[in-house]
């Protein structure tokens, strides 16, 4: 490669690529903290700015450092002392340290940039989902026309090669995301339908068949497959985990987006490797 595509590369060499990933997975988990708040509120994201939910005080920049502040204010309002809650420095070190992940598995590429945005969508939809029981059709449909377009972006390009050890992002063929996300889609209604008409039972809602639709979209079949393999491994093993502790029954609903949002984040960053070991383990 030359020119000025050339000088970015050598600019972003490890490790300041990666540091700068983590930097803006701090940023952006900040800015997610906010659409977890406001957007199953209907409020909007722009605006007024973030206010100690205590006094009502509008929070200073310099009190809204990610992670940084809530430490130096040790979890703390500055103006009334109102307990702020650990979860919106939690959301954004989790982001940071996905955004980590992706700059070290797909390198500078389209594809991590790609991955970046799927894995803080999926950390937003996973959260409203645990405190709301919805996935908001303002993320999960723009998110679906998204995913296909940047799979059929990569595969134009033909840079699907250059990530394509590491990585699931638009699946193996040009046609792959539409049809995944058509195909996740379909088979969450079908199971949705069946659970209607033998249990009596509302199993996965509207917004769960968007979210595979989405996740399809973005990883093709292959991340589809994995992604609801540990989703639903993930949300048995938790959901039994309640049921003996007695935190829960087993009539507690349990959110099955929350599942399929952080298998999705684990999908991103070694749904590929992993892929490829069931592969060579069952003799391919
Ligand atoms: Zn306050």
């Amino acid at each position: 490669m030359a020119g000025p595509l050339a000088s970015l590369q050598d600019l972003l060499r490890p490790p300041l690529w990666e540091w700068t990933a983590a930097a803006l997975g701090l940023v952006v988990g900040s800015f997610a903290n906010v659409c977890i708040h406001r957007i199953p509120r209907d409020e909007p994201i722009g605006s007024p700015p973030s206010r100690c939910p205590g006094c009502r005080t509008p929070i200073r920049p310099w009190d809204n450092i990610p992670v940084v502040s809530y430490m130096l204010l040790r979890g703390r309002c500055r103006t009334c002392g109102t307990r702020i809650s650990a979860r919106y420095p939690l959301v954004e070190a989790a982001n940071a340290a996905a955004y980590w992940g992706v700059a070290v598995v797909y390198g500078p590429s389209l594809a991590a940039a790609i991955a970046m945005a799927l894995v803080t969508a999926l950390l937003v939809l996973s959260l409203i989902d645990l405190d709301h029981q919805i996935l908001p059709d303002v993320i999960t449909r723009p998110a679906i026309v998204a995913g296909i377009a940047a799979s059929l972006v990569i595969h134009r390009l033909g840079l699907e090669s250059g990530a394509r050890p590491a990585s699931l992002i638009g699946g193996t063929f040009w046609w792959e995301a539409p049809a995944a996300a058509g195909a996740g889609y379909a088979a969450f209604a079908l199971i949705a339908w069946a659970g209607r008409r033998y249990y009596g039972q509302e199993a996965l809602g509207r917004g769960d068949w968007k979210l595979a639709a989405m996740l399809g979209a973005f990883l093709g079949f292959k991340g589809l497959l994995l992604t609801v393999f540990f989703g639903s491994l993930l949300g048995a093993v938790i959901g039994l985990s309640l049921v003996a502790l007695r935190k829960a029954s087993r009539t507690t609903p349990i959110p099955f987006g929350t599942f399929l949002g952080v298998a999705g984040i684990g999908v991103v960053l070694a749904g590929a490797p992993v892929w490829r070991w069931y592969l060579l383990r069952n003799g391919f």
